[in-house]
């Protein structure tokens, strides 16, 4: 039966939870507002399906593996890749599967704005997938719905991070169809479902928003902004790296204990992993307009059939280059020396911790202990 010892164990893919055939199984949050499983011993059918689908004990990337190939790409749908938060990408490859009959799961916003996996069978309710969302995605049953389309015989397109791609690998235990295509994002670490909820109600004062991004590319793909609007009107419309919430995310501070051992890098099982091109503009200036460049790693070659034919500017790259700006490409993102400070003070004060443990003066003392990383990361 699984157990939780150490939070560092769980990647809360809930991969456990679907497979369960007794339903014994709830995810539950704990006070940092991840889920975990949590298994009721009494109904508990001893099949230990729990550990065997678990990606943590049973999968590891082979981070060695260098892709097939690596890419920079911008699409050619320029409308679409503004919103998108790098090349636009993944909206051709969505379309692609949809044109083909197919079904594509994403992660979006729900009605208070939490993040969950959802699916889109047309081009409307792909919009939502569009852009990234800094906030672990609740699969909310996904897996299982996934292999009902697959028993149908229809193509499937599952994108999500690395641990979620491994997740769905376990959940489907090797049965893995040929009509399912595997998509991740190069994944930095997942922040906090409940920083996110709290962060935004401190913005919007209880009141619902009506758009809310956290890549807004109105000032350049650079300088990316985050955006929460009411009808219109900002309630937040500042450079994503001044928000207290995106620098706590990139200072590792609100990222999901398993995040900073992370399993899966590298070739983590995906058949392409999509990411920005950082530093595209000492590479290949040709596809450097400050609106967005994708980076594509192909690790198979039904990814690789999976880019044929879409509307898009793709040049072959080298590894090391792309690596230069990603290191989150093969590298767990480091566990800050105050991470458990700063949940101490969050338990106690909340919002008002963030901005704290994120102010210009504080951050300032960090990068003389952590020095040139902030750069990478865009912080001034
Ligand atoms: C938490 C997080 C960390 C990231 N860290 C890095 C990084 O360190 N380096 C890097 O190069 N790129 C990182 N990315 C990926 C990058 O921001 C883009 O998502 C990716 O390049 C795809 O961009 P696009 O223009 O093709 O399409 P977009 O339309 O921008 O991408 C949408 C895709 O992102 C997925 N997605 C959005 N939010 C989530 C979420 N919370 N959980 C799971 N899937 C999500 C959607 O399902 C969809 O597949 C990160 C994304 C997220 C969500």
């Amino acid at each position: 039966m699984l157990e939780i010892k150490d939070k560092k164990a769980c990647c809360g893919c809930q991969a456990c939870y679907e497979a369960c055939p007794a339903k014994c199984i709830s995810m539950v949050a704990d006070e940092e507002g991840f889920l975990y499983p949590k298994v009721n011993r009494a109904d508990c059918v001893d099949c230990h399906l729990c550990e065997k689908v678990c990606p943590q004990l049973n999968q590891a990337s082979k981070s060695s593996d260098e892709p097939l190939a690596c890419l920079a790409a911008i699409s050619n749908d320029t409308e679409t890749r503004l919103r998108s938060s790098s090349g636009g990408v993944f909206s051709l490859l969505a379309k692609a599967i949809l044109n083909d009959g197919g079904v594509v799961f994403g992660a979006r916003f729900d009605d208070s704005f939490a993040v969950f996996h959802s699916c889109a069978e047309t081009e409307e309710e792909l919009t939502p997938f569009r852009g990234s969302k800094y906030s672990q995605s609740d699969l909310r049953g996904a897996y299982s719905q996934v292999n009902r389309f697959l028993k149908e015989n229809r193509p499937v397109l599952f994108t999500g991070t690395p641990c979620q791609i491994a997740g769905l690998r376990g959940y489907l235990r090797g049965k893995e169809a040929d009509n399912l295509y595997l998509v991740s994002i190069v994944c930095h670490g997942v922040p906090s479902p409940r920083v996110w909820k709290d962060y935004l109600e401190s913005i919007t004062a209880g009141a619902r928003p009506t758009e809310v991004n956290m890549r807004n590319k109105e000032n350049g793909w650079n300088q990316y902004r985050m955006t929460i609007r009411r009808e219109g009107q900002d309630l937040l419309n500042v450079q994503a790296t001044d928000t207290p919430f995106m620098r706590a995310f990139l200072s590792n501070l609100t990222l999901r204990p398993s995040c900073y051992s992370c399993q899966f890098r590298g070739n983590h099982g995906s058949d392409l992993t999509l990411g920005d091109y950082w530093g595209i503009e000492n590479v290949h200036p040709e596809l450097s307009d400050n609106k967005g460049t994708s980076l594509i790693l192909v690790y198979t070659e039904k990814g690789r059939h999976l880019l044929e034919g879409l509307d898009l500017k793709m040049v072959e790259s080298r590894y090391e280059d792309a690596l230069k700006g990603n290191p989150s490409i093969l590298y767990p993102s480091q566990e800050p020396a105050n991470r458990a400070d700063f949940w101490k003070a969050y338990q106690k004060r909340g919002v008002k911790a963030l901005k704290s443990f994120t102010s210009i003066g504080f951050m300032n003392k960090l990068r003389n202990v952590i020095g040139g990383y902030f750069g990478k990361l865009g912080i001034k």
